[in-house]
């Protein structure tokens, strides 16, 4: 965690031509910093434009490279649609603002200084209160393997089988990250979705999808019976669509094309 080369796990799979886009190395923390600021008010963006904003609710968390208990995070009451990434600020393991001049959302440091402290391996984190998400979320059950790109979650993600108003409370962020476990995604039962990654791209992709399975899930449930992919295909196919390579990749386009069009975030 604390080598800056060492940022992404997994491997590209083997290719005659060579990707569009290169995972990153960094001399330095400073470099890997500025990297970190520049996905999350990407990722941020990205979650505006799909409709994951929802008043001041929903945070997205890297943790730092040199100082592993502090995250990055961002500013409290501003619109995803308008972070830049000079915006993101960073608070400590008391949950105090150690850079930046904005206030930090409490839930966000009660949830995110927790399911990072239980998951030394995980680098981000992401939780919005996006529509189909909480609304998959109270029907209290886990995703079924009903299409290709649901598979990234069969077996790899959790159910929080609670409920107890908003989490402000770094008790309530424990349990949640012990429901997460070892899986790169939790339904917070009548609240929403958290996923995790190896890299803020590939938390903030697996929560994109994540909520577009909610989505599938709700809509093919509600015309008729649905078929199931069989346990074998379906942790077959996981093995190829939710890989941290994976997630890590499917997010690129996206980057590239909000980069396109909303230059001003890096800034
Ligand atoms: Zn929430």
């Amino acid at each position: 965690m604390s080598d800056p080369a060492s940022y992404l796990q997994g491997e590209p799979p083997p290719m005659s031509k060579p990707l569009p886009y290169t995972q990153p190395k960094f001399d330095d923390f400073e470099q890997q910093r500025q990297h970190l600021k520049q996905r999350l008010a990407a990722a941020f963006r990205l979650f505006s434009k799909f409709g994951f904003s929802e008043g001041v609710a929903g945070h997205i968390t890297a943790r730092d490279p040199e100082f592993p208990d502090r995250f990055w995070v961002n500013p409290f009451a501003v619109d995803f649609g308008l972070i830049t990434a000079s915006d993101i600020i960073c608070v400590d393991h008391d949950g105090e603002v150690v850079i930046g001049d904005y206030e930090v959302n409490r839930a966000a440091f009660a949830i995110h200084s927790q399911v990072h402290a239980a998951r030394p391996d995980v680098q981000a984190a992401a939780h919005a209160h996006s529509v189909h998400g909480k609304a998959f979320s109270s029907l209290g059950r886990l995703l079924d393997p009903l299409t290709q790109d649901s598979c990234a979650f069969y077996g790899d993600h959790a159910l929080f089988d609670d409920y107890t108003g908003v989490v402000l409370d770094t008790e309530e962020g424990k349990r949640i990250g012990h429901a997460l476990g070892e899986h790169k995604a939790v339904i917070l039962r009548n609240h929403g979705l958290l996923t995790v990654g190896h890299s803020v791209d590939e938390a903030a992709w697996w929560f994109i999808t994540m909520e577009r399975t909610c989505q599938a899930q709700l809509l093919a449930d509600a015309a008729g019976t649905t078929v199931l992919i069989d346990p074998d295909m379906a942790k077959m196919t996981q093995t190829q669509v939710g890989g941290h390579f994976a997630g890590w990749l499917s997010f690129q386009p996206l980057y590239a094309k909000i980069v396109h069009d909303q230059p001003d975030l890096l800034d």
